[in-house]
Parts: structure tokens; C-alpha cells; sequence
């Protein structure tokens, strides 16, 4: 396992230069609110489609197949890497996170933009075939703020929040990683700056 807390990921090192659309890509560490921020983005900027992964982890209380992610089991998720499915997959806190190929190619070709929520692993792996990806980390405005957030959240076990604090104090190491940070201290002003952003990439 290394220090993401991620033991295994892909190495998919075909090189795709050429799109039409734009790819954002946004990580944050648990709890820094990337969620809300993405969907407030979602329901702002028109046209913008956002890359639903692929799990192999249990939906929690709420999330919905197909929307929030696609729930599949480790055995699809493990001949799906075997057929290059994915554009980038990694496993996170012991399940597998992925994202579709075919989607992302199909909907950049098509000159659409798309929002992508993965970690910094994934991240790596994505810049290294669509070099032109847009990069934003969301960072909470403090350790402290993060804890209280991932426990009133109450969808995890204290186990889990402090494995996901662990793995949130490295991820946030590599913020400087990012073309844009945004501190996510009050919602509102998060997105728009989220918002303000994304506009100076887009042409429509
Ligand atoms: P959660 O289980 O809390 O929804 O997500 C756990 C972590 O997995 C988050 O850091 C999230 O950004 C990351 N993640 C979600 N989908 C993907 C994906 O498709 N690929 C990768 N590499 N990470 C993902």
C-alpha cells in the first residue's frame, strides 16, 4: 500500500491529446465538501456532464446507482480492467474506483466538457493521457473542520473516519500539484470561485 492509501492502481499510458471539450478534474480530501461543490456546479454551468465512477464499494444511505456512482461487483470491475475499460482505476480505502474510457472519449470527441471527482492517483493517471486536463483540488479550511464534517456526516464508523483523516492529511500534501486550489470555508463563495474558474476555460 503507499501513501494514498491505495495498493494497487492502473498504468494505462496511452496518450490521448486531442479533444475537443474540456476535462476538469477535481479531487478533494473526504469531507472538504466536493460533493455539494460539484453538484452546485452542475446545476449551474449548462452542458457540463460529469463522469459517474464505477465502485465496487456498498452505496451509502441515499446514493443512487447510475447517478451518484455505478455500483458493481469486483468481479465486473476486475474484467472490466482486463478489456481496458478504464481511463483510470485505483483502489481507495479497499474497494475499486474507476472511470470509463469510452465515456470520456465519446463526450470530449463530441465537444462536451465533463467534471471528474477522483483522487490524486487518478489524477496522475488521467493527466497522463489527456494532457490538456484542467486540475482543481478542493482543500477544507482546516484539519478540524474536516473531522467535524466527516463525523456529522454519520455514514461511516469511527474506524473509517480516521482511516479517511489519515489518507486526507496526505492527499492534501499534494495540492501544489494542482493548476487550482480553492478553499472550501463558506459554500457559496467556494462555488463561485469553483464557478469562476471552470469559465475561463470555457468557450460556451
Ligand atoms: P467516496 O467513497 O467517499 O465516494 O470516495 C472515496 C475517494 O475515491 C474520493 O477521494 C474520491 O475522489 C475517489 N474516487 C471516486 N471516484 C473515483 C474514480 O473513478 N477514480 C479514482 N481514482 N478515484 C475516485
Amino acid at each position: 500500500m503507499n501513501d494514498q492509501g491505495i495498493s494497487q492502481a492502473c498504468s494505462n499510458h496511452k496518450e490521448k491529446i486531442c479533444c475537443n471539450g474540456n476535462l476538469f478534474i477535481i479531487s478533494a480530501p473526504s469531507g472538504a465538501g466536493k460533493t455539494t461543490l460539484c453538484r452546485a456546479v452542475l446545476d449551474r454551468i449548462p452542458n457540463m456532464l460529469y463522469s459517474v465512477s464505477y465502485t465496487t464499494r456498498k452505496p451509502r444511505k441515499g446514493e443512487r446507482n447510475e447517478i451518484d456512482y455505478y455500483f458493481i461487483t469486483e468481479n465486473d470491475f476486475k474484467n472490466r480492467i482486463k478489456n481496458g475499460k478504464w481511463a483510470e482505476w485505483a483502489k481507495v480505502y479497499g474497494n475499486y474506483y474507476g472511470t470509463s474510457s469510452e465515456f470520456i472519449d465519446k463526450s470530449l470527441a463530441s465537444g462536451r466538457d465533463i467534471l471528474l471527482d477522483i483522487d490524486f492517483q487518478g489524477t496522475l493517471q488521467i493527466l497522463d493521457q489527456y494532457h490538456d486536463g484542467i486540475t482543481i483540488f478542493i482543500m477544507p479550511p482546516s484539519s478540524d473542520i474536516l473531522k467535524l464534517r466527516l463525523e456529522s456526516r454519520g455514514t461511516d464508523s469511527k474506524h473509517v473516519i480516521s482511516r479517511r483523516i489519515e489518507v486526507a492529511n496526505k492527499e492534501m500534501e499534494n495540492k501544489d500539484f494542482y493548476r487550482h486550489v480553492i478553499i472550501n470555508d463558506k459554500l457559496s463563495v467556494a462555488v463561485a470561485d469553483l464557478i469562476s474558474v471552470i469559465a475561463k476555460y470555457r468557450t460556451g
